[in-house]
């Protein structure tokens, strides 16, 4: 996807600081991270959002989960516990159109969230 920032991420073309990659997903820092760790995981194929999900996509979804507890564990959070969470839209607070999942850890996270 063209104007897309993370197809762009995703082809190199814009730096990432990379966690974990695959031919199917990517996992990398947050520029503005919100908590000690933060990383974005995200499918290679664009999808805009969780409104654009197709029954075709329900494989990468729940990969991405699959690896999301993986990287939870490498990055040192698993047994205190993190948050996987996605945004959907304006009123969500989706700011870039590519669907993505943000995992937060390292310390307490309050609920509900702002
Ligand atoms: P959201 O607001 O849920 O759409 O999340 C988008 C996230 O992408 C925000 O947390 C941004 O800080 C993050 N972000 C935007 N551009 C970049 C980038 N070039 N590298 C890493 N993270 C980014
Ligand atoms: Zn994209």
């Amino acid at each position: 996807m063209e104007n897309c920032i993370f197809c762009k991420i995703i082809g190199g073309d814009i730096p990432c600081d990379k966690v974990y990659e695959d031919d199917r997903i990517l996992a990398f820092k947050d520029i503005e991270p919100q908590a000690p760790v933060h990383i974005l995981i995200i499918p290679k194929k664009h999808i805009s959002s969780l409104n654009d999900l197709a029954e075709e996509d329900s494989k990468i979804i729940s990969y991405i989960f699959l690896k999301a507890k993986e990287l939870a564990k490498n990055l040192g959070i698993s047994e205190d516990g993190y948050r996987l969470v996605t945004n959907c839209g304006k009123a969500g607070g989706q700011t870039v159109d590519h669907v993505h999942f943000h995992m937060l850890g390292g310390r307490n996270l309050q609920w509900p969230p702002g």
